[in-house]
């Protein structure tokens, strides 16, 4: 019928032109940002990983798949997408031929009448309808209504959601009634396979009237569906796959981003901060990546969720941090992109929006909610889409600290400590040395080359503080007992500057690095062992960035090696029940999950107990993010969450391979003691402390 063809053809150049101009808006909105050639040049250089990754998170939905009933019905739902791309060819081609040859019997060239086709397309419909009422389920038991807070859904635009599930529906059942008509008027390409629709069949009329109108129903919701997609959070159906693409390898943890400005890499001793870029003052400093970030956002809330801050009622929630810059984007998207323009004879309200700062009390983001963030990176962690919450939040606070000068006052002593006495502490760098007084063998000092396989990096904690020192200790009679050969730098070893690039103060790390990476070069350094976390991951992954290249492993993973090959042998049973704490730097960020397991495997009569959240959702101590540094004033505190997880497991011992988790876990341990809520036994020690105390014999 031609009638049905016009009106077909007309609703979809219609809504093409709708949705088209909405992307073409979307587009320019994300280019107003900063360049960001390396994401580009990345994606270019690395096509056959890019595919891979494709095929893992996006077409495998590896990181939903992980939250079982919500990813399976994710899981179904996505493909239904793709699948059913077959059946709007066929309901295109049908009111196409429909008006050439009157009768509307369609199929797909060589594939469209397989039966096998026809049992994927109902299989499909059948399986995304169960998945709708799977993500009804879901959303009525986590409503913010009931869940507050703690719903996952809390702060999300709950009524978009439900008007997209309900527009997927419309199109699904269209879809039965337009098939279950072609089968009754002979108009349909399969035999047989479509299993659902011909039961449909069975109970509707002989009518052509009923398949051309069920035909353009089932066209119509689908091209209002897409004119929602674009301009709503369900925009992710196609930005997520690009988000993906351009994301940082292998995820948004190890490495701070290096700062940039226009797109290069900013060279402190040119920079000019009226010129340059310096972290992110407004909206227009984020890079495309960060708007791509914004509109691939779904609102699940799983980084919510897992986050310490928003799970001890702190302001800050990962989703919302990216919502609110993502509304803000919009709101004053049309201005920005008038330019100059848009400002005169704007109404008040409009310039108070324009002038609305980024950061601030009044600004789209509260400081409080900016300083809140450990970078544990679970959000990262957990987001489906790719999106780098931590890139984020760490150009916010670059900006704060380098323009505006406005942090937590008591991190500004940390600074100072840094610059001064390469330290947080402000203690001399004669004492880095003090804890090798206390033992019964001599440590190599790095003089002037190195003469030993590894370096030792103490690191600031390791060297000064007295339960870090502990650990310090342990594994450097460790390392002597199996005959591994290693030098420490001493007083030569400054901080590697980790607090400082994690609080924004991004000028003070360089220096820092950058003494601590010509120290290591001229003296030769190859190989790298680490207690402290912060520092394996800054050797590891940052310093790369300014020429120092090098070897660098966990003390944990070099222990883990020596007890496998026997160079330790624990041998006295240490009878004990021990919770293990994964330390967000060495696990999220860097994957290291198994070896502090594995050594405690190997020690006789440990009973280990794991605690709800761990591995990739180990929930952090408090400490990371330069938040070790600053005062938690407002809701619970982090470390006593985390040791009321760790008290569930009944432990007589929590260990970690950490020296801020020690500290932050054992204040909590220590005030729970206090309190009398826990046995005055418990300890919390590193790995190597349990290890070292298991090679001791009793005589
Ligand atoms: S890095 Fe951790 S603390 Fe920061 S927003 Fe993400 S989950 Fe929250
Ligand atoms: S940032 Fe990621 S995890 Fe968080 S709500 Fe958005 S899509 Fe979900």
């Amino acid at each position: 019928m031609l009638w049905v063809a016009i009106v077909g053809l007309v609703m979809t150049v219609a809504a093409v032109a709708v949705a088209g101009r909405r992307v073409l808006f979307l587009y320019r909105l994300a280019t107003v940002g900063q360049p960001a050639p390396e994401r580009i040049e990345y994606a270019r250089t690395h096509v056959g990983d890019e595919i891979k990754t494709q095929l893992v998170e996006v077409f495998g939905q590896r990181k939903l798949l992980k939250w079982t009933p919500s990813g399976t019905a994710h899981f179904f739902v996505m493909w239904a997408f793709f699948i059913l791309l077959t059946v709007y060819i066929e309901a295109y081609g049908a009111i196409i031929q429909g008006a050439i040859t009157g009768t509307p019997d369609f199929h797909i060239p060589l594939i469209g009448t397989w039966p096998i086709l026809g049992f994927l397309q109902d299989f499909i419909a059948v399986a995304c309808l169960l998945g709708l009422v799977a993500f009804a389920v879901i959303r009525i038991k986590n409503s913010p209504k009931t869940l507050g807070r703690r719903s996952r859904f809390s702060g999300s635009h709950l009524g978009g959601a439900w008007l997209v599930l309900f527009m997927i529906f419309n199109i699904i059942w269209t879809l039965f009634l337009a098939r279950a008509a072609a089968i009754n008027t002979g108009n349909f390409p399969y035999d047989s396979g479509a299993f659902a629709s011909q039961a449909i069949a069975k109970i509707l009329p002989k009518s052509e009237a009923l398949e051309d109108v069920a035909l353009l129903l089932h066209i119509g919701f689908m091209l209002v569906f897409l004119i929602i997609v674009v301009h709503s959070k369900h925009l992710h159906i196609f930005t997520a796959p690009l988000n993906v693409l351009f994301s940082r390898r292998p995820d948004g943890l190890g490495p701070a981003q290096e700062m940039r400005s226009g797109g290069k890499v900013l060279d402190f001793e040119e920079a000019d901060p009226e010129t340059d870029v310096f972290g992110r003052g407004k909206l227009e400093d984020t890079s495309w990546k960060g708007f791509l970030d914004f509109y691939s956002c779904t609102e699940c809330g799983r980084c919510q969720s897992q986050c310490p801050a928003w799970n001890t009622d702190k302001p800050l929630s990962p989703k919302m941090l990216i919502i609110d810059q993502r509304d803000h984007a919009f709101k004053v998207a049309p201005y920005l992109l008038a330019g100059d323009k848009a400002r005169e004879g704007a109404p008040d309200d409009v310039l108070a929006l324009l002038d609305k700062p980024l950061v601030g009390e009044q600004g789209v983001i509260h400081p409080d909610v900016l300083w809140a963030c450990t970078n544990c990176g679970a959000c990262v962690e957990q987001c489906p889409v790719d999106i780098e919450h931590i890139d984020h939040i760490l150009d916010m606070r670059r900006y704060q600290v380098m323009i505006e000068s406005s942090f937590p006052s008591e991190a500004g002593a940390m600074l100072k400590n840094l610059e001064n006495k390469g330290n947080p502490w402000g203690m001399s760098e004669m004492k880095r040395a003090e804890w090798i007084e206390e033992l019964d063998f001599e440590v190599a000092m790095v003089e002037d080359k190195i003469d030993a396989e590894y370096l030792f990096w103490v690191g600031c904690a390791g060297a000064l503080e007295d339960r870090a020192k502990k650990t310090t200790k342990a594994v450097a009679e460790l390392l002597h007992i199996a005959g591994v050969s290693f030098a420490v730098l001493g007083p030569m070893e400054a901080c590697t500057g980790d607090p400082a690039r994690r609080l924004g103060m991004e000028f003070l790390f360089n220096m820092l690095a950058q003494q601590n990476v010509e120290t290591l070069n001229e003296a030769g350094v190859k190989k790298i062992v680490a207690t402290c976390p912060h520092c394996f991951n800054t050797l590891a992954n940052e310093y790369p960035q300014l020429g120092g290249h090098y070897e660098v492993v966990h003390h944990t993973q070099l222990l883990a090696h020596l007890v496998d090959t026997g160079k330790l042998i624990p041998v006295t049973p240490i009878e004990q029940k021990i919770t293990y704490h994964d330390p967000c730097f060495l696990g999220r960020h860097n994957k290291v999950y198994a070896q502090p397991r594995d050594i405690m495997a190997k020690v006789p009569g440990v009973q280990t107990q794991e605690m709800h959240r761990c591995k990739d959702r180990g929930f952090c101590c408090g400490a990371g993010g330069a938040r070790m540094w600053m005062e938690e004033r407002i809701g619970k505190r982090i470390n006593t969450e985390r040791v009321e997880e760790a008290l569930t497991t009944d432990p007589d011992t929590v260990s970690t391979a950490c020296p801020f988790c020690l500290v932050m876990l054992g204040d909590a341990i220590n005030e729970k003691k206090n309190s009398g809520q826990a046995k005055e036994s418990i300890e919390v020690v590193d790995v190597a402390q349990l290890l070292i105390a298991s090679m001791r014999t009793s005589d």
